[in-house]
């Protein structure tokens, strides 16, 4: 046992408890009045697995190592109503839009 290695350990519904590396959960924190929750694949069976959390839990898992991805309240809630997940591939275009002031003008500009 490394006891210096960090996992996440949760529930999957599959499963059961599971060790997840911190590298491999990604949390979205939707901002005040929401709970955040984390995503991880399942080590295990490959299920994507959703969780809510606390904000108290935030800053540990990102410590820890984990992705943590800011979502506009109205996209987190329209993801939940049409029962959907923001696809990563979305996501992280999303952020590399926002790292580049540059692609952002292309992006408003529409090009
Ligand atoms: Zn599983």
């Amino acid at each position: 046992m490394n006891s210096d290695e960090t996992v996440v350990r949760s529930t999957c519904p599959a499963c059961g408890t599971v060790d997840v590396p911190p590298e491999a959960v990604t949390v979205l924190v939707a901002g005040e009045g929401s709970d955040p929750v984390y995503r991880y694949t399942c080590p295990q069976c490959y299920a994507v697995v959703e969780k809510p959390t606390s904000a108290r839990a935030v800053p540990m898992l990102q410590n820890a190592g984990a992705q943590v991805v800011l979502v506009p309240a109205e996209v987190a809630e329209r993801a939940g109503r049409q029962g959907e997940v923001l696809a990563d591939t979305d996501l992280s275009a999303f952020l590399a839009a926002l790292g580049s002031s540059d692609d952002l003008a292309r992006l408003a500009a529409g090009l």
